[in-house]
């Protein structure tokens, strides 16, 4: 099953132009209708272990200066408004309108956010877990996926992928979809896999206790009616890559970082 990423190269690039360090994905960015970034650790105001562009005040920083890293991503991205979710690891969708609560306010308990409203960046906040978007160039329609482990058991990604058709008219063979750094094959380690896991995942085991998650969201998007070919996997391990990307089962107590789809 791992042939659905192994052996392709990353399909993500830096981009040397961008004002805050940041990552963009080859396929997304043909869409010039379409905004998004994969924010590194770099470029924000946090002090370690936070340092630096840490976008989640959950993690034990100083409110004002998440505060202040939402605003430098916010400006990056020429939003309106970024809205963020309280992630939970649950299997909550929300619509994100153009009217609707203020951003200000408490954030929506969701680990996912769809919308056709442009000037609204939806941002996933992470460190290991995968934040997976979701483009459909034809409805002009937008999402953003929190998916750890427990979204792939709970078949998250079917549910999104499903939301988006039924409240937008979606056809699923028309989405794309980018998967995030996070954590690979190398160090998703799962003592408790035969607990935690359905027996479908076994042919993701690579080694022992060992899953290839990446390739286990790829196949859980493509029996959701994806094309193979529209899915791009960034191929970037958190855990090992600890000097751009921030990583909880590598650092403990550590930032979130963030990645941003926006309609223009
Ligand atoms: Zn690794």
């Amino acid at each position: 099953m791992s042939h659905f990423v192994r052996g392709i190269p990353s399909e993500l690039y830096p981009d040397p132009a961008s004002e805050v360090p940041c990552f963009r994905f080859r396929g997304l960015s043909s869409y010039h209708e379409l905004s998004h970034a994969v924010y590194t650790r770099h470029g924000g105001v946090s002090e370690p272990p936070f340092h630096s562009l840490n976008t989640s005040p959950g993690s034990g920083d100083r409110v004002e200066r998440v505060r202040a890293n939402l605003e430098i991503i916010r400006s990056a991205m020429a939003a309106q408004s970024l809205r963020g979710m309280k992630q939970v690891h649950g299997n909550d969708i929300a619509l994100i309108h153009p009217n609707g609560p203020a951003p200000s306010g408490n954030p929506t308990e969701a680990d996912a956010m769809v919308t056709g409203a442009p000037g609204i960046a939806l941002m996933v906040k992470q460190a290991d877990c995968q934040a997976i978007m979701l483009y459909d160039p034809l409805k002009k329609v937008i999402s953003n996926v929190h998916c750890g482990w427990r979204g792939n058991v709970s078949g998250l990604l079917s549910r999104v992928v499903h939301r988006m058709s039924d409240a937008f008219g979606c056809s699923p063979s028309d989405l794309r979809a980018a998967i995030g750094p996070s954590l690979g094959p190398c160090c998703a380690e799962f003592v408790t896999h035969r607990e935690i896991f359905p027996e479908a995942f076994q042919p993701f085991m690579v080694r022992e206790n060992h899953f290839d998650l990446w390739a286990l969201s790829c196949w859980q998007l493509v029996e959701a009616g994806l094309k193979r070919e529209n899915i791009e996997v960034a191929r970037i391990c958190t855990k090992c890559r600890t000097d751009l990307f921030y990583s909880y089962r590598g650092e403990g107590i550590t930032g979130r970082s963030a990645t941003v789809v926006m309609l223009k």
